[in-house]
C-alpha cells in the first residue's frame, strides 16, 4: 500500500507533510476493537500511527494486559535477567546518583538500580502498576504524567526509558521534561523495538514487536537518534541489545500462521503452536547473528544532557 495519506497531517520529528501510509493492523496480543493505520514519513524515515490516538486511548488498551491477571513465573524470572542487565548497563554508564525510571512498572528494574546504590524515582501511569512499586521500593514513586508532577529543575543523575517511548503520543514534551529535571552532564538512556530491523520488515502487520494499537511511534536507529538530539542532548553510544527480546520471529510467525483478527481457527492456532519448536530454531540463529551485524529487534541509545544546554528544539 503507497496510498498517499491526508497531507494536512505533519511528521512529529521533521514536519514534514509527505507521509505514506504503509500497513495497517488489528490488536493481535490483546484484541482491542478497530483497525489501525500507521504511516511513514518519506523524509525522515519515521513512522507512527495515523490517526494518532489520545493519550487515554492509549493508556486504556495498556491496561487490558496489566489487568490481565498474575504473570507466569517464568515471566517474572526473564524480566528479572532482563532488569538486572539493564541496571548494570546503567552503572556502566553513569557514577551511582539520583536515576529516574518513567514508566517503571512494578519497580523491578529500580529494586535492581537501588541494589547497586542509586538513589531511585520512579513514575507510572498505571495505578496497579505504581502500587506494587511503592511497595516495592518503599516510596519515591509517583503516579502520573511526568511533566505534570514538576519535579525540580536539575535534580537526576540518569533518567531511563525501557520500552516507554514508543508508547508516547508526545514524544516532545516528555524529553523536553527529562531534559529539564536531568543535571547537566546527566544521563539519558533510552530503549525501543527498533523498526528498521530485517524481522520487522519481513513480517510488517504481523510482526509482533508492532503490538498495536499500544505503540504510536515506530522508530529505527536514525529516526530515535534525531528524536533525542532535537532536545539538546548529545548521543554518547548507540547499540542493540538483542539477547533479551528473543521471542519476536516466533511469536510473528504465530501470527502469520494464525492470520488476521477474526480469521483465527483452530487448525490454525494448533499448527502455530506446532511450528513454534523450528521458529525458537530459527530465531537463535538469527540471535547468533544479530551478535555479529548491526541489527537487531531492539535498539538502545545513551545520550548526556550537555553542561552548556543549547539547541533545545
Ligand atoms: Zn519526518
Amino acid at each position: 500500500m503507497t496510498e498517499q495519506n491526508d497531507d494536512r497531517r505533519e511528521c512529529a520529528l521533521c514536519r514534514s507533510r509527505e507521509l505514506r501510509r504503509v500497513l495497517e493492523g488489528t490488536d493481535r496480543r490483546f484484541g482491542a476493537p478497530g483497525v489501525f493505520q500507521v504511516v511513514r514519513c518519506d523524509d525522515c524515515g519515521l513512522m507512527f500511527q495515523d490517526p494518532m490516538p489520545a493519550r487515554e486511548e492509549v493508556e486504556g488498551f495498556c491496561e487490558v494486559p496489566r489487568a490481565g491477571g498474575k504473570s507466569s513465573r517464568l515471566f517474572d524470572a526473564h524480566a528479572g535477567i532482563v532488569n538486572a542487565s539493564r541496571a548494570r548497563f546503567l552503572c556502566a554508564h553513569a557514577p551511582a546518583g539520583r536515576v529516574l525510571d518513567v514508566g517503571c512498572g512494578n519497580g523491578d528494574f529500580l529494586a535492581q538500580a537501588k541494589k547497586r546504590g542509586w538513589d531511585v524515582t520512579g513514575v507510572e501511569l498505571s495505578a496497579l502498576a505504581c502500587e506494587e512499586a511503592a511497595a516495592r521500593l518503599g516510596g519515591n514513586v509517583y503516579r502520573g504524567d511526568l511533566a505534570e508532577l514538576e519535579l525540580p529543575a536539575g535534580s537526576f543523575d540518569a533518567a531511563t526509558l525501557w520500552h516507554v517511548l514508543e508508547h508516547i503520543t508526545t514524544p516532545h514534551e516528555l524529553l523536553e521534561e527529562l531534559n529539564r529535571v536531568l543535571k547537566p552532564g546527566g544521563a539519558l538512556i533510552v530503549e525501543v523495538p527498533d523498526c528498521g530491523n530485517p524481522v520487522f520488515r519481513a513480517f510488517r502487520q504481523h510482526y509482533f514487536h508492532l503490538d498495536l494499537p499500544r505503540h504510536v511511534f515506530f522508530y529505527d536507529r536514525a529516526t530515535l537518534r534525531a528524536m533525542i538530539e532535537g532536545h539538546g542532548f548529545a548521543v554518547d553510544s548507540e547499540d542493540a541489545p538483542s539477547w533479551y527480546y528473543p521471542e519476536g520471529i516466533a511469536k510473528s510467525m504465530g501470527y502469520l500462521l494464525e492470520g488476521e483478527g477474526n480469521g483465527k481457527t483452530r487448525w490454525r492456532k494448533a499448527l502455530s503452536l506446532m511450528a513454534c519448536p523450528f521458529f525458537l530454531l530459527v530465531t537463535c540463529g538469527y540471535l547468533a547473528a544479530t551478535r555479529l551485524g548491526a541489527h537487531a529487534e531492539v535498539a538502545r541509545i545513551v545520550a548526556i544532557k550537555p553542561s552548556e544546554n543549547h539547541g533545545i528544539r
